[in-house]
């Protein structure tokens, strides 16, 4: 009988390519048509309705009841005439997934017919059932209820058929349950902090805007091959399976021309995105075989994040229809690269400039070094923190491995502005300047854009670096919500400028010396004190961990310690400061990261466990009983001094399986009895130690020995697809 895996290989030579005929050539003719976009909203609203939801967009000021009945009105009659049947409040609960419960527009009129409604209170707010989504111990079981509330600064987009609109999710108590409530608060706080900061340098700054450009890291797998592999179905990952001769040894997948059926799959998806104003502008092959990536023009962070939260939801879907799955796990495979999604991220002006590129003049450029030393020393105050917002199960696979940075937080900028750093810091005193000292100073910052225009500087092994006109912070997780390191970057950046402003003010009034001097003086201080997170080197190398160490820059590998930093006493005041998450929510946070890392080992472990006790030890002894029937017959064929050359080999084949398999049986069992013990643990702390140090580690001791029965067995006997299946089948 053939093997699953056989029967989904010959599936996968038979599929053909599915064509995709985007309606138009030009992406601008369908770009945001299922958005209700401000063209849309001057179109359907009256001017009253469309200045006052303006003014929410830009300044975040209320709408009256009244108004929002308006507004939903000319939002019900755009979703209708575009087919819309239904509505939803579209939020990001604390599961990392989109969460969405579709209502119709219809109300029954009373008289055995419906009209269609949809009025202000609809839209502004709405009460689901929060009880099955992650809360860490905020909802009371007694108070299920939780509150979704309008997102006014996030357009309204139809999916499906239904109109979604974005919004933010809390308990009845008040307290956040997702990630867009302190996204938006700590948005609100770096605005102010920022704008202030550019009060120094431009009096007609009044909003500063924080952007993020991801770039989203995927694999591909044919639906059948995925099937076959109940590992990947339930986990996300393969649990076991031999390295593949050829993987990314040749680096020619990496920027290669795209198989037909994945850009037929890209083109597809792409449409879709683009017809909600997502901007998706760069695709290409990624390192690892079937490994990809798709990247947007940068947005508001908010905005951005939504819509990688969309796309991804996007990806998932198109791929089905052309017969893949899309793989956002941040290791799949053993061996090659996993994913992961880098969050480019700068501070914008309402005056258009980019905070973190050098500008035209000295003032410019002096003001470029003051939010790019900022950033520096907010990255560095919190590094263990935004280490912590990243740390998943998926994304401990990368951290660490040679193919991503490791869990040292440090710092690129590149060997130019390392000296100009280095200069401010050794020509800079406490003392005042001389005005020639003053001038040839700014000389030498008006020379900035100059030199880094020619700075080519790629590190690739840092975790953050600056790459000439942002920050890129690479060490996120391919499947995380950007919200979660955003919301830390956003706080500890914004935190620290409202810091710098103190103490440049204090100094201006203390010392009687002007803005620059003091605004130098500080900045120099800044240098000196977050040198240490500044690294030029490989960070992937061993010496770099050694050298971190003499530092004192911490090297968090476990993911129990790095998510204990959510409720450290830092975290606690950086966020309570400026109300963006209390210590309950923080908490709730920290409780819910370790339950889901939990979860997550608890599924690779069943299914582990079941995989090689029901698939590969039947699949072994099976192919020990064909050798043994051969070593018998050979017996019966031999003299007894020929049958020890000629089935010697054989024998110690059949011994091997079963050293192999006993190791299996052993380790499983081993494995769920300490799954036994850790479940029945009341303490989620406790726990999730367990599950991290005594269980996690038999994932591999049972693979070890899987992959060794995979080079063993009868290729036409084993049942799940092998790694160069899974890998080159595309
Ligand atoms: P690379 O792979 O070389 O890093 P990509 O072009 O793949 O570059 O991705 C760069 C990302 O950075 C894009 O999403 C781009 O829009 C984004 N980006 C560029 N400028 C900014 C900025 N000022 N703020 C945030 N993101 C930016
Ligand atoms: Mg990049």
């Amino acid at each position: 009988m053939a093997t699953i895996r056989f029967t989904a290989m010959q599936e996968v030579l038979n599929r053909s390519s599915l064509k995709v005929d985007p309606p138009s050539d030009k992406i601008s003719e369908y770009f945001g048509n299922c958005v209700f976009n401000k063209p849309k909203m001057q179109k359907y609203l009256s001017k009253e309705a469309y200045t006052s939801l303006l003014a929410s967009i830009e300044t975040g000021t209320k709408i009256n009841r009244k108004v929002a009945d308006q507004i939903a009105s000319g939002m019900k009659a755009w979703a209708l005439e575009n087919g819309a049947t239904h509505y939803t409040h579209w939020f990001q609960p604390l599961n990392g997934a989109t969460a969405e419960k579709h209502d119709a527009f219809f109300e029954p009129d009373g008289n055995g017919g419906v009209f269609e409604n949809f009025d202000g209170a609809l839209l502004i707010q709405q009460e689901p059932d929060a009880s099955s989504f992650p809360s860490g111990g905020i909802r009371n079981t007694f108070e299920a209820r939780g509150y979704t509330a309008w997102d006014t600064s996030s357009p309204a987009f139809i999916i499906d058929k239904t109109l979604c609109i974005p919004t933010i999710f809390i308990s009845y108590t008040g307290e956040a349950l997702d990630y867009k409530t302190p996204l938006l608060k700590s948005l609100n706080y770096l605005d102010k902090t920022a704008t202030e900061v550019c009060q120094y340098f431009d009096k007609n700054v009044n909003k500063v805007i924080a952007t993020l450009g991801w770039e989203q890291e995927y694999f591909l797998i044919d639906e059948a091959l995925y099937n076959a592999r109940p590992d990947l179905v339930l986990t996300g990952r393969t649990l076991m399976g031999h390295a593949s001769a050829k993987d990314q040894q040749l680096e020619d997948h990496y920027f290669g021309s795209i198989p037909g059926r994945v850009s037929a799959f890209m083109k597809d998806f792409e449409f879709e995105s683009y017809k909600l104003g997502i901007p998706v502008k760069t695709r290409h092959n990624e390192v690892a075989p079937n490994q990809f990536e798709c990247a947007p023009v940068f947005e508001e962070v908010n905005l951005a994040v939504d819509h990688n939260q969309l796309i991804m939801e996007i990806m998932r879907k198109i791929a089905r229809k052309h017969k893949f799955r899309i793989l956002f796990h941040e290791k799949p495979f053993n061996g090659i690269n996993g994913s992961g999604k880098h969050n480019n991220w700068s501070l914008m002006t309402n005056t258009g400039v980019n905070l973190l590129s050098p500008g035209k003049t000295p003032k410019n450029n002096l003001q470029f070094l003051t939010f790019l030393i900022n950033t520096i020393k907010a990255v560095y105050s919190h590094s263990d923190l935004l280490r912590a917002s990243i740390s998943s199960a998926g994304n401990a696979h990368r951290l660490g491995a040679n193919e991503a940075p490791p869990s040292i937080i440090s710092i690129f900028i590149g060997q130019q502005l390392t000296k100009i750093l280095d200069e401010l810091e050794t020509r800079v005193s406490d003392k005042k300047m001389t005005p020639e000292e003053k001038s040839e100073l700014k000389l030498d910052i008006g020379k900035i854009p100059e030199i880094l225009l020619d700075n080519t500087d790629r590190n690739r092994t840092s975790p953050f670096a600056f790459t000439g006109n942002r920050f890129e912070f690479r060490a996120v997780g391919s499947s995380a919500n950007c919200a979660s390191p955003m919301i830390i970057l956003n706080s500890a950046v914004a935190k620290q400028l409202k810091d710098f402003k103190q103490e440049v003010d204090h100094i201006i009034e203390t010392k009687k010396i002007k803005k620059d001097e003091a605004i130098f003086i500080v900045l120099r201080n800044y240098i000196k004190e977050s040198k240490k997170v500044r690294f030029e080197g490989n960070g992937y190398s061993q010496d770099w961990i050694k050298e971190a160490e003499k530092r004192g820059l911490t090297n968090i590998q476990s993911i129990t310690e790095s998510l204990k930093h959510f409720i450290s006493e830092k975290t606690i005041n950086l966020f309570s400061e400026n109300q963006i998450l209390s210590k309950r929510e923080l908490e709730a946070r920290y409780e819910v990261r370790l339950d889901f890392y939990v979860k997550k080992i608890q599924i690779e472990a069943r299914i582990l466990g079941d995989l090689a006790i029901n698939h590969i030890i039947p699949t072994a002894i099976n192919y020990q009983n064909t050798l043994i029937k051969n070593v018998k017959g050979l017996k019966e064929l031999v003299s007894d001094i020929e049958f020890e050359q000629i089935a010697g080999t054989q024998l110690q084949t059949i011994k091997k399986i079963s050293e192999h398999i006993s190791s299996i049986r052993m380790n499983v069992k081993e494995m769920v009895n300490k799954r036994k013990v850790a479940n029945k643990m009341e303490d989620i702390i406790a726990k999730t130690v367990s599950y991290e140090k005594e269980i996690y580690p038999f994932l591999s001791n049972i693979r070890y020995h899987i992959d060794k029965l995979e080079l063993i067995v009868d290729n036409a006997i084993w049942p799940l697809p092998k790694y160069r299946e899974l890998l080159y089948s595309i």
